[in-house]
């Protein structure tokens, strides 16, 4: 059965924001292990989409599946707990904490069902935690600044801190609404460079993205999105040469 590692089932979406159809029957099946993308024309519904998947924003209908888990049913922190976690398109991160601090905190949090009412547990846990953030600082190519606030960060920057702050969870699925927008060429390449290790550690990945030369480095599937429709779905190859696509892109 080739639907067995499917760990994130997008089942037959529609979400409207008043008059808006911003996502008409969406489906997506995303397998375990593999990156996914998802392309298409600004205003399509890529955003939505992701926030569907993280429980941010409920269906109107159809359902959102992961590991066999209905997330639309649970809490956005409940999802969090199963592994999920995400980079959003415009970063969240506490501006005046310091890089070290805000890649601590998530780490805290989803050890939470551990540290509910033991204050104590979670205290003696920071050596620990604090050597994972400072780990994962370095990986994302910020741990000279770990002392620094937040705050004085780059655009490009505070999108490598949210990264860390994700993977500092060791998250199952890792959603990515454009993770490299706003940066500089060379923070791009390091940016792919980084995401490509990740996948060299089997971790499963939606990427949401602008850019084609992101995308068809890092894809093992992309599906295209184009006014709340997928229009097409496929390899990198598959989806460079559908018209379908080409003509999607053309208004742009
Ligand atoms: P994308 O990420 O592909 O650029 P979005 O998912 O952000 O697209 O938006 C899809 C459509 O839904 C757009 O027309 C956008 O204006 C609209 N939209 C998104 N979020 C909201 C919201 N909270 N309220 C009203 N309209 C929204
Ligand atoms: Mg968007």
């Amino acid at each position: 059965d080739t639907n067995n590692n499917v760990v994130l089932h997008v089942a037959d979406v529609n979400k409207s924001f008043g008059g808006l159809k911003a996502l008409t029957d969406v489906d997506l099946s995303v397998k375990e292990g593999t990156v996914h993308a998802i392309i298409g024309p600004n205003g399509a519904g890529k955003s939505t989409l992701l926030n569907v998947c993280i429980g941010r924003i409920p269906p109107d209908t159809g359902h959102v599946i992961f590991d066999g888990t209905v997330l639309d049913e649970i809490t956005p922190h409940e999802i969090n707990q199963l592994g999920v976690s995400r980079v959003f398109q415009t970063p969240e991160i506490f501006a005046d904490l310091s890089l070290l601090e805000n890649v601590m905190i998530p780490a805290f949090a989803r050890r939470d069902g551990a540290f509910k009412f033991n204050p104590i547990r979670a205290l003696s846990a920071e050596g620990e935690i604090r050597e994972k953030a400072e780990s994962h600082l370095e990986e994302v190519g910020l741990y000279a600044k770990r002392h620094t606030d937040a705050a004085s960060l780059s655009r490009g920057d505070k999108r490598r801190l949210e990264m860390a702050m994700s993977l500092i969870q060791s998250p199952r699925l890792l959603l990515l609404d454009e993770p490299t927008a706003g940066m500089s060429r060379h923070d791009t390449n390091t940016t792919i460079d980084l995401l490509k290790t990740l996948k060299d550690r089997g971790m499963t990945k939606v990427i949401i993205e602008h850019d084609m030369h992101v995308v068809f480095s890092l894809a093992d599937r992309i599906s295209v999105l184009a006014q709340g429709r997928i229009i097409a779905e496929g390899t990198p190859d598959e989806v460079r040469n559908s018209p379908k696509v080409k003509e999607a892109y053309l208004g742009e």
